[in-house]
């Protein structure tokens, strides 16, 4: 993955620092994971051997690395602005964090963090009590600033112009694990550093809406074909949904779409700060329901995306969590109907000072594919 360049770690560390008296916590413990990455721009692999970002309420930050991660490090942007602790191989990196943090109080883990790692950690620190640190990093991440949400509209125009031309290509005949795979590669030509997974769910097949793609041949009369998709430019995702149709679609089918269409529009005109997440979620689910398929909407509307494919804020009843300027979530309700078919259409949108903005600009027409 491509580091995200001009983001300001060093006052995302002071914030994440800042909060910790609030949150009644002594340290955080971040393991390899966006957490990481957002916090020091360390893209760190996950491996046995325990890296770990140790944020104390007094103290410059530490990165612990293991001695043969030192390199890679000290290339990216944590190695200009972080105190690296280095730790030999054969050495024992828990025996180092006991010397950094307090043996009691309560201390925050990233949620991400290796079982291995944290019963480490917990064996080192036995008196500590380890508590999530999502609270303090999710509100830290959450808000998206312009340069975030330029890497998230990038990534989401590569894959608006992936879809673009996939359409152009048809499907008659395909597999869908080759269409898939089409769709890695045009997630790259289009500009992503990475891709990330592509859904591809022809005919019955789309009515599972994390369907696997599969060997099963894409044919005329597979009128509805689910293609789910996205890749990342600068460590930010996209994930973008259109159901198209090969060959003239039945009634049914553009009657199902348009019902969906009508929903995700619904919903994205109900986003605006202050608007609770849920009720994003029941705007949604509320035109899906008038048109008698209610049962057949079978997951939240949405998730925040960001450096993770799915984060907080997550459009879903039970959120009453507000929503605010640079929230960035999916807007994508489906209707799945077993053995037959299923349509989604699913957008990126960013919250903005008086509504939202989309950062997927594919049609959401009913598209007709060769
Ligand atoms: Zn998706
Ligand atoms: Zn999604």
């Amino acid at each position: 993955m491509m580091q995200a360049v001009g983001h300001n770690h060093a006052a995302r560390l002071a914030r994440a620092q800042d909060q910790l008296g609030q949150a009644d916590l002594n340290g955080l413990l971040i393991g390899p994971s966006a957490d990481l990455l957002y916090l020091a721009g360390y893209d760190a692999p996950l491996l046995e051997r325990l890296t770990a970002l140790i944020l104390r309420r007094d103290g410059d930050p530490v990165l612990l690395v293991p001695e043969l991660e030192e390199p890679r490090a000290a290339a990216s942007p944590a190695g200009g602005l972080l105190h690296l602790a280095v730790w030999p191989d054969g050495g024992d990196p828990f025996e180092f964090v006991r010397g950094l943090l307090p043996s009691g109080g309560r201390l925050g883990v990233s949620e991400r963090m290796w079982a291995l790692h944290l019963l480490g950690l917990q064996s080192a620190l036995a008196g500590a009590k380890f508590v999530l640190a999502t609270p303090v990093l999710s509100a830290l991440r959450v808000r998206k600033d312009p340069g975030e949400i330029e890497l998230l509209a990038r990534a989401a125009q590569a894959a608006d112009d992936a879809f673009g031309l996939i359409a152009g290509e048809g499907l008659t005949g395909r597999r869908e694990n080759e269409v898939s795979r089409r769709l890695f590669q045009l997630l790259l030509d289009q500009g992503c550093d990475s891709a990330a997974f592509a859904i591809v769910g022809s005919g019955p097949n789309g009515a599972s809406p994390h369907h696997e793609a599969s060997a099963r041949i894409i044919s005329t009369g597979d009128v509805a074909v689910v293609l789910d998709f996205g890749g990342r430019v600068g460590g930010y995702c996209s994930d973008v949904t259109r159901t198209v149709s090969v060959g003239e679609a039945p009634a049914e089918v553009r009657e199902v779409h348009a019902i969906v269409r009508e929903a995700q529009e619904a919903a994205f005109r109900a986003v605006r700060p202050g608007v609770p997440a849920q009720e994003v979620d029941r705007t949604a689910r509320r035109v899906i329901e008038r048109a008698g398929y209610a049962d057949r909407f079978t997951h939240r509307t949405g998730h925040g995306i960001g450096l993770d494919e799915h984060e907080d804020p997550y459009i879903v009843e039970g959120n009453d969590d507000p929503l605010e300027p640079g929230m960035c979530f999916s807007i994508e309700p489906g209707i799945y109907l077993p053995g037959r078919f299923g349509v989604r259409i699913e957008d990126i949108v960013a919250v903005t000072e008086d509504g939202a903005r989309r950062l997927n600009h594919a049609t959401r027409e009913l598209v007709i594919v060769g």
